[in-house]
């Protein structure tokens, strides 16, 4: 069966060149609308038809946790049952919605929830953006956009679905449909630098962070395996690429982890890592999620980003939202996969 937010507009009319193009952009906006068929005005013969072959609706609410702040995690479950994440942030500027790139992760990363169980597959285009129209839907008219940003952060590495994820960025750009400024998403990687680099290549405005989470490679390679294929001084040299390109400032993600990365050397490491590039550190706090690894306290991330900004590092600590909601990446999947177990 084929996905029919896989496909843009254009796409959309070649694919059902029999039906009248009226009636290909009402699918086109039931798509962007959450809409299954039953709720669509589409004739019930063409709905028959088009169930034969195409879904509609490839993600729908699982379930749905709020948080005391106003966060909303979801929990979605696509058309072959697979689980993903998605979360909904209230925010000054705007609403942000948090995507999650792939069922699973094969990154191995020693802190994240979301790689527990490996890889399982990636999301198409389609998925994706139908993901957004769900939450979309739940947080406001359907028929608006009820959010301003969109941060490929959940699970998944999205440079790891490369093909896919310049798909969806088309897709969800597009005047057409939820028309998003390329300037209002960012794009999370842990580093794939030969990705970075064909990113670059396609020019788009989009805000590139980079998981760093570690000033040397020896520290990088204990709690990030990719760490073992690519040196941070690649990474570097990938992201100057980027800027040049793309003139745009990139984000550096760094997650303080007890006695692990958030030493004063490494504030100095991090000082000249971050010398020559345009580019911003935004500092977390470890989630912890049950591993051998600890947060860092929050007074000691305040004073570690002071110590930052005194270096001159453009640094701020990023406001956790939604933790008494298993707000970070891949918990309450992991959670409701261990329950079942
Ligand atoms: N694969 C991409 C995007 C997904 S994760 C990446 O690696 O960037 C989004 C961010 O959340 C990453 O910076 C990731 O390292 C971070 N993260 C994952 N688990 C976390 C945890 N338990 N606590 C704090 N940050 C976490």
């Amino acid at each position: 069966m084929k996905i029919l937010s896989d496909f843009s507009l254009e796409e959309l009319k070649n694919e059902l060149t029999h039906i009248q193009s009226f009636r290909v952009k009402q699918i086109f906006d039931a798509i962007h609308q959450s809409k299954d068929y039953a709720d669509t005005n589409l004739p019930k013969n063409l709905i028959e038809e088009l169930k034969e072959n195409y879904i509609l609706k490839p993600a729908e609410i699982f379930r749905k946790l709020e948080s005391k702040d106003g966060t909303k995690k979801y929990l979605i479950k696509l058309h072959d049952d697979n689980l993903i994440e998605c979360v909904f942030l209230f925010q000054d500027y705007g609403n942000t919605i948090c995507l999650s790139t792939q069922v699973g992760c094969r990154m191995g990363c020693k802190f994240c929830a979301s790689t527990e169980n490996g890889l399982i597959r990636n999301l198409s285009a389609g998925e994706m953006l139908s993901v957004v129209a769900l939450v979309n839907a739940d947080n406001g008219k359907c028929n608006e956009r009820n959010f301003t940003n969109i941060v490929l952060m959940g699970s998944g590495e999205p440079l790891d679905n490369f093909d896919n994820v310049v798909k969806w960025l088309k897709l969800i750009t597009s005047k057409d449909g939820f028309n998003l400024s390329e300037r209002n998403i960012s794009l999370s990687t842990c580093g794939l630098v030969d990705k970075i680099h064909e990113l670059s290549k396609k020019d788009f405005q989009i805000t590139l962070c980079v998981s760093l989470h570690a000033t040397t490679d020896e520290i990088r390679k204990t709690i990030m395996p990719i760490a073992n294929a690519y040196k941070i001084e690649d990474i570097i040299n990938a992201l100057k690429e980027y800027v040049a390109k793309t003139k745009r400032r990139v984000v550096f993600e760094y997650c303080l982890i007890k006695d692990v990365n958030d030493s004063d050397l490494d504030i100095k490491r991090l000082k000249q890592l971050t010398r020559d590039l345009l580019c911003h550190v935004n500092v977390i706090c470890l989630n912890p999620n049950g591993g051998s690894l600890k947060a860092t306290t929050k007074d000691e991330a305040k004073n570690f980003v002071k110590k930052l900004n005194d270096a001159g590092v453009s640094a701020t600590l990023r406001r956790s939202q939604g933790s008494d909601i298993e707000g970070a990446c891949g918990m309450l999947r992991a959670k409701h996969l261990k329950n079942k177990e």
